[in-house]
């Protein structure tokens, strides 16, 4: 080779990082390890081998966790906890800072072992997921020392137990440790099982920051063991992982009375418009889906292109694909390294062979043997085809056109998916408009993979729910701090003994899509008053009625986009409309109940009056995340609300499931009290007179238990939250597993309806989804 051909061809030569440290701190544990529990490492156990994908070459032995492991790690948390949460802020930042500022002193260390284990590229594990771990402890000691000035009356939740997947071991930690502990919670954390060794340099250096005992425990071990974690005395689940797992997950912890949030998968659109800088997009989609080996949940392994610039687009990004660089992941200048392990290589190419009938480019760079896979590009797939709908997890992007930005967002939305989205454009006007059409928690505007430890990240529909990052992150590892009672059933009033069905004042129908609907059964129940009266008759609500009246919810989807004011002025209205026939609504609570209504009535009107007010007043954010982008949290309403209203207040508690969740621009589907279910059909007059336009609310009454699993499994509800007794919060969870909405149980709690418990910003949060928006500007 001359110097000329070397200035011709300008490669790279290898640049690889030295794996002497890493390997050395592998050899002091002798290559074997064992669970780290109660601050030390346990004796290794029955073990299985952790490998190093790119060179098939074994790393270490690791214990695979049985239950009793999982046991005594729960019980050495439980023990360690509450001394935990009772240090002072600061002393929990102390201890955060501690952590961060180790992160970076063994940074070296971190990266090289987090690439051995997974195969992924060190520019990855060291410029990206390092820095950020170490961002995200330094951010959650703020969050620790102001948490109690900020966030009063809120208390940890326990011990968490935490499972997280392999394609960053890490990072998802970091995501998962830091709130917990700043929270004051102890935790149990599983590693995958083909990268659990970060994580166990993370438990012992863990000790060296200061962490009791017991607050951090990893077991480590296979799903199996994943699985006897979920079983376990925990006071909340985190889960990153496949759909497939946390549908599992979410009906196992269904009815415990536990915390969950679930990150799933996804299957993330990368929408390149005709204005977009092509070559930029191009570049993008190297670090979307090329970089990890398209092992990344938010991955854009989804490409829309727009006709008119789809020939030009796919020729740049074939080229650019056949000058990858697939190797070493130790070399610091390869772009890809090596998949997580034989089985997920071979369940990609199993995927791709069964279902490619489109037109295949697979990228000209040379591919190592082994655990490798070649960057591949796919255009003319039917929508329906797997590879369109399905995670692939590897290398293999799909592309197809579309011809009008509404015809994108369509494209984009039909997923069951909803984690991640980019949008590429020059046009500012276009960009923004795209950002809240497309069902994402996460949108990137010209830009791709960007986070940060102040920026919730987290899915909509079947990719999860909860948000880690932020405040938002933060409070999902606490609980309102208030002496938990016992909800006492409210039963209807019982029949008179001689009862006569006369003097009935009226048949109460349903109220869907802002009319009076006759029960779908044509069966209808007497309601009794306190006095042994009748007071009219109410349906006998089914499945069938559920889905006219989630049907009429969806169809007024264009409540979403009315303004807050608008919104505002219509919640006074009802308020206004129910206080000109409050002495009526008094009475008829005084019949059903027995006792005087005015207060309950004047309760209600106040709380209409408390939701106009948060209806323009719940705000965004601009994160302050430490790079040249806005970063902007957009509250979004959910979507499609469904409630199962408390019987204990029958006016009031109609209201105060209705009044947040419309005041956000959700439109609900209610099943009133089922002691007192006339009221709901009062209420509907009221609202009838009051510029709701039909469907945003709709009142279903009938047995709580059938309504409740028509509305838990109907797919098209985001939402079903529940204040009724303790088994249909039960139930509600298990058949949410469906599509994985969010859920809102009382766990046969008690609220006090009439005082502060009743309202505000844990009704507004359950009303919202964030939505974080990345719009980076400047020249980096
Ligand atoms: P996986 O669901 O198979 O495994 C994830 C973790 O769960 C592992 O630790 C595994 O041992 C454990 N597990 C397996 N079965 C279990 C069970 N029955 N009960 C409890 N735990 C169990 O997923 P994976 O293949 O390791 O990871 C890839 C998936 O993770 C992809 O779907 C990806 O999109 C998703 N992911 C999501 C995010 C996010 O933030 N949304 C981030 C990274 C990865």
């Amino acid at each position: 080779m001359t110097i000329r051909d070397i200035f011709d061809a300008m490669s790279y030569g290898p640049a690889t990082e030295s794996a002497a440290e890493a390997m050395a701190w592998l050899d002091t544990h002798g290559r074997r390890f064992g669970h780290f529990i109660d601050g030390a490492f346990t004796q290794p156990g029955e073990s299985f081998a952790t490998m190093n994908p790119a060179t098939g070459e074994t790393l270490a032995e690791v214990t695979q966790g049985s239950a009793d492991d999982v046991a005594r790690a729960v019980a050495a948390a439980r023990k360690a906890q509450a001394p935990w949460a009772a240090q002072s802020g600061h002393q929990r930042a102390r201890v955060l800072y501690a952590l961060a500022r180790l992160m970076q002193k063994h940074a070296r260390l971190f990266a090289v072992l987090e690439t051995l284990d997974t195969g992924k590229p060190i520019r990855e594990s060291r410029d990206i997921d390092v820095p950020l771990v170490a961002r995200h402890f330094y951010y959650h000691a703020g969050l620790a020392q102001l948490m109690d000035a900020e966030r009063p009356g809120m208390e940890a939740l326990g011990v968490c137990g935490q499972i997280v997947p392999w394609n960053f071991p890490l990072l998802m930690l970091a995501w998962k440790v830091a709130p917990a502990l700043a929270a004051g919670n102890a935790v149990v954390l599983k590693p995958a099982e083909y990268t659990p060794l970060t994580a166990l340099l993370f438990a012992e250096i863990s000790r060296e920051a200061g962490v009791p005992k017991g607050v951090i425990n990893i077991v480590t071990g296979d799903g199996e063991t994943g699985a006897a974690l979920v079983v376990a005395k925990v006071d909340k689940i985190a889960f990153t992982g496949s759909t497939e797992v946390g549908r599992k997950i979410r009906e196992e912890t269904a009815g415990r009375g536990i915390a969950l949030t679930l990150e799933l998968g996804g299957k993330s659109p990368y929408i390149v418009f005709d204005d977009a800088d092509l070559d930029s997009a191009v570049e993008g989609l190297v670090d979307a889906i090329w970089f990890n080996g398209g092992q990344v949940c938010c991955a854009g392994s989804r490409l829309l292109v727009q006709e008119g610039v789809a020939a030009r687009f796919h020729t740049k990004l074939r080229a650019r694909m056949d000058t990858l660089r697939v190797g070493d992941p130790l070399d610091k200048c390869i772009d890809m390294g090596a998949i997580a392990g034989p089985v997920q290589r071979d369940r990609i190419a199993a995927m791709v062979a069964a279902n490619a009938e489109g037109d295949t480019h697979v990228a000209a760079c040379a591919v190592p043997e082994g655990c490798f896979y070649p960057p591949t590009l796919i255009a003319g797939l039917s929508p329906s085809n797997p590879l369109m709908q399905q995670e692939v997890f590897g290398p293999v992007l799909v592309s197809s056109t579309f011809r009008t930005p509404g015809e994108a967002t369509e494209m984009a939305n039909n997923s069951r998916y909803g984690l991640a989205a980019s949008v590429w454009t020059e046009n500012v006007n276009l960009a923004l408009d795209m950002a809240p059409k497309l069902a994402a928690g996460v949108v990137w505007i010209n830009g791709t993979n960007m986070f940060d430890a102040a920026a919730g990240f987290g899915g909509v529909r079947e990719s999860g729910f909860g948000r880690e990052g932020g405040w938002e992150g933060l409070m999902a590892y606490l609980r309102p701090a208030r002496t938990p009672r016992a909800l006492k059933p409210v039963a209807p009033n019982p029949a008179p003994a001689s009862a006569k069905v006369e003097g009935i004042d009226r048949t109460a129908k349903f109220y869907i899509g802002g009319k009076q609907a006759r029960p779908d059964s044509g069966y209808s129940t007497p309601v009794w008053g306190a006095k042994g009266r009748l007071l009219g008759h109410v349906g006998t609500g089914s499945r069938k009625d559920i889905r006219n009246a989630v049907e009429a919810a969806r169809g007024a989807r264009g409540w979403a986009k009315t303004t807050a004011h608008n919104r505002t002025q219509v919640l006074y209205y009802i308020a206004e409309n129910l206080s000109a026939r409050a002495v009526e609504f008094a009475a008829r609570l005084k019949a059903m109940t027995g006792k005087a209504g005015e207060a309950e009535v004047e309760a209600a009107i106040s709380r209409l009056f408390t939701y106009a007010a948060w209806a323009d007043k719940v705000e965004g954010a601009a994160k302050p995340v430490p790079m040249k982008a806005l970063a902007l949290a957009l509250r979004e309403p959910v979507g499609v609300i469904g409630a199962l209203c408390p019987d204990e207040a029958p006016l009031l508690g109609l209201v105060s499931a209705m009044a947040p969740a419309i005041a956000m621009g959700n439109a609900c589907v209610l099943v009133p009290s089922c002691a007192h279910p006339l009221m709901a059909a009062d209420l509907a007059q009221v609202l009838d007179t009051s510029d709701l336009p039909g469907g945003v609310v709709n009142f279903v009454a009938g047995p709580a238990a059938d309504l409740a699993a028509a509305l838990a499994g109907h797919m098209d509800v985001d939402a079903v939250w529940s204040f009724s007794s303790a088994d249909i919060s039960g139930l509600v969870e298990r058949l949410s597993a469906g599509n994985l909405k969010r859920t809102w149980v009382n766990d046969g709690r008690a609220r006090d309806w009439f005082g502060a418990e009743g309202e505000g910003r844990e009704f507004l949060a359950q009303a919202v989804e964030v939505k974080t928006v990345w719009v980076p500007y400047g020249e980096g």
